[in-house]
């Protein structure tokens, strides 16, 4: 019978038995329904997500909900919306409850006196030209002066198309701020023209990410197993989309057969009551899914199928001590 033991030597094994450790059971939040920003192709935006609910704002509502959260067993609240910093002290009741991540535009600094090690993701989607076009204005300027050197910071670049040939610029600007960075891939959910996907076009962002990874180890947060799954949507033969996401909100989780799948998962809106089908876009086609996070659980929660070889095995932890860095639960 082939076992974890068998399939890794000692330094890899103590690598396994550190995220084995680990028993993540996350669940995300829309702070709000406002933002400072309009990006094309935003899922929150271009799928009336920020419509789906009248927010909540009696902080004691949202206090005590957190609470009801801890207890259902989570312990990573993945902040999102709209943008989370334009409501702070929503931010701090996760804060100081629970291990928490929040996703922001990097436009409003977040006080460290405040929340001195909160992990941020500052979202970017390439360079100056990029950003003004899909975004409307170049946000790296001001999120990076905002950050420069804060350990507790990344970047969570969203590569287009565009990008291709030309984001070791980008990296490199984020080293040099004394920030690492995590890639993921654009959705194009309102369809901008050019910003589509071709599969040789894949093929190439591919190998440019596994390039970035190797030149930047110390700045780039990344596998290049995770770069094959998210660029090609397979893992072991299998194909990524409805039928094997694990990214759906539990309580309205009618599969069936039910893939293996984050357990207690929830998206939950801003009203505090109402959820979203799942971690990304209410309407997204899921052939056309390029979620990160999602490819990354998707490998996560398929532990078993991947003690199969040595390689397979070592693929499965490297995505896995990826995931676990970026959201705090073992250093960089
Ligand atoms: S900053 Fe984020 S939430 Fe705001 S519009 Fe852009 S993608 Fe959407
Ligand atoms: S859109 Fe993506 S994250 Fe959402 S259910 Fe489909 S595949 Fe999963």
């Amino acid at each position: 019978m082939i076992t974890v033991s068998s399939l890794l030597d000692a330094s890899w094994y103590e690598r396994y038995r550190r995220i084995s450790k680990l028993n993540i059971r996350s669940s995300i939040y829309d702070v709000t329904n406002q933002c400072n920003l309009r990006c094309k192709g935003c899922f929150f935006f271009s799928s009336n997500e920020h419509k789906a609910a009248r927010e909540e704002m009696d902080l004691t509502r949202w206090e005590a909900f957190i609470d009801r959260e801890k207890a259902r067993g989570v312990n990573l609240a993945i902040l999102i919306g709209g943008e989370p910093t334009l409501h702070l002290d929503r931010v701090e009741a996760f804060y100081r409850r629970m291990p928490t991540f929040c996703a922001t535009n990097g436009l409003i600094r977040v006080p460290r006196e405040r929340f001195p090690d909160l992990m941020l993701g500052i979202s970017l989607w390439g360079d100056e030209n990029d950003e003004k076009k899909l975004r409307g204005r170049d946000t790296f300027s001001v999120s990076s002066k905002h950050y420069a050197g804060d350990p507790n910071v990344y970047y969570l670049y969203t590569i287009t198309p565009r990008q291709i040939g030309r984001t070791e610029r980008i990296i490199r600007r984020i080293r040099d701020a004394g920030l690492k960075v995590h890639m993921q891939l654009l959705s194009n959910d309102e369809g901008v023209d050019g910003f589509d996907w071709r599969p040789e076009e894949l093929v190439d962002i591919r190998s440019e990410m596994d390039d970035m990874l190797d030149r930047y180890p110390d700045t780039v947060i990344s596998s290049k197993y995770y770069h094959e799954i998210i660029t090609t949507g397979k893992m072991l033969g299998r194909t990524f989309g409805w039928k094997e996401c694990p990214s759906v909100t539990e309580p309205l989780d009618r599969r069936d057969p039910r893939p293996r799948r984050l357990i207690g998962f929830i998206r939950w809106a801003s009203d505090l009551k109402t959820m979203h089908r799942c971690c990304t876009s209410e309407t997204r086609d899921c052939t056309t899914c390029k979620d990160g996070a999602a490819h990354m659980s998707w490998v996560m929660v398929n532990k078993r199928a991947h003690i199969r070889t040595t390689r397979d095995l070592q693929n499965w932890i490297e995505v896995y001590e990826m995931f676990a860095k970026l959201y705090q639960f073992i250093p960089w």
